[in-house]
């Protein structure tokens, strides 16, 4: 019999699920136990396909908007928070709300509408497509811009340059958040904002985890959902640094030619990706390789949220 060839694996610490993702899954199963009436979640819970099978198979329902959602259903709002007219249109329906957006997605909310209060525009940075960004832009009453590239920064077109504030999505790349933020303050001296650590502590644990990985790997394996903002930063980081990375939703999508004439692997998960679509890669690749799994820990995550509010189903 062949001896397989070795290869070492470092594998990302942290990685995967952070303190919103977990709090956010555990209020939809402490829903579903808690009660026989129907748990309607307005979009993923979280960007992970896995963790939603699992939770339909519970018989949780996910859809996209509250309109689909039937009287006397319970209601959970996603991690990635809601635009108020989304709150606004549940309550309208009288439906009984289980609210699971993210303590730090919170924060940007109040620091955005606490700028738009003293008169301020804000400027949003990040991806007008996510979930996330249509929250916040959905819970400033006042002009936001959202931006997503310093080409951007150079056309925006605010009431009063000087009265200009910035936050930013949670999820977002370290690097290029500090490169807008800073043609930011170029183009408009006078804008206020927080520092980078509007981009939260898992966001920014896990690129550095990566910059970790990438002094060692020769390739990189990034696990979890292509709808996953952290996730595609992680990969774009990793090709960033000059290793080659591939983003995998599923164990099967690696190839074994991904691997070919590789001694040392990079191995992380996005904040959404279960730990249970890690263990399937490692086994993957110990179908190919002898394996030998390293953890390179760069941070040491103690950060818990208190429980979602359950009381609308007592
Ligand atoms: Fe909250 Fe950050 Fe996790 Fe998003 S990635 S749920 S903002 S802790």
């Amino acid at each position: 019999m062949t001896r397989r060839a070795p290869l070492t694996v470092l594998l990302a610490a942290p990685r995967g699920f952070c303190a919103g993702v977990d709090r956010a899954i555990q209020a939809v199963e402490d829903a579903r136990a808690a009660t026989d009436r129907p748990v309607y979640v307005r979009h993923e819970i979280v960007h992970n396909r896995r963790v939603v099978s699992d939770l339909e198979a519970k018989g949780v329902v996910f859809v996209d908007e509250v309109s689909e959602i039937p009287d006397g259903a319970v209601t959970i709002f996603s991690a990635h928070g809601v635009a108020r007219a989304v709150e606004d249109e549940a309550a309208t329906r009288g439906l009984d709300v289980i609210d699971a957006t993210c303590p730090l997605v919170r924060r940007v909310h109040h620091e955005g509408r606490r700028h738009a209060a003293q008169g301020r525009d804000v400027v949003l940075i990040g991806h007008r497509e996510h979930v996330e960004v249509e929250g916040v832009v959905g819970q400033i009453e006042g002009a936001v811009h959202v931006v997503a590239s310093i080409a951007e920064v150079e056309a925006l077109a605010p009431r009063d340059p000087a009265m200009l504030a910035y936050i930013t999505q949670t999820t977002l790349s370290v690097d290029d958040t500090k490169d807008i933020i800073a043609a930011l303050k170029a183009r408009f001296p006078a804008i206020v904002g927080p520092d980078t650590k509007t981009i939260c502590y898992a966001t920014q644990n896990r690129q550095a985890a990566v910059r970790a990985l990438a002094t060692r790997a020769e390739r990189i394996v990034v696990c979890g959902a292509r709808n996953s903002s952290n996730t595609n930063r992680l990969r774009e980081l990793a090709s960033f640094l000059g290793r080659p990375a591939r983003l995998i939703e599923e164990a099967h999508e690696l190839e074994e030619a991904f691997v070919e004439g590789v001694s040392v692997i990079g191995l992380t998960a996005g904040a959404s990706a279960p730990e249970i679509l890690v263990r399937e890669t490692l086994a993957r690749l110990a179908l190919w390789r002898e394996l030998t799994v390293e953890e390179v820990t760069t941070a040491t995550e103690t950060t818990r949220f208190a429980p979602v509010e359950m009381s609308v189903l007592a």
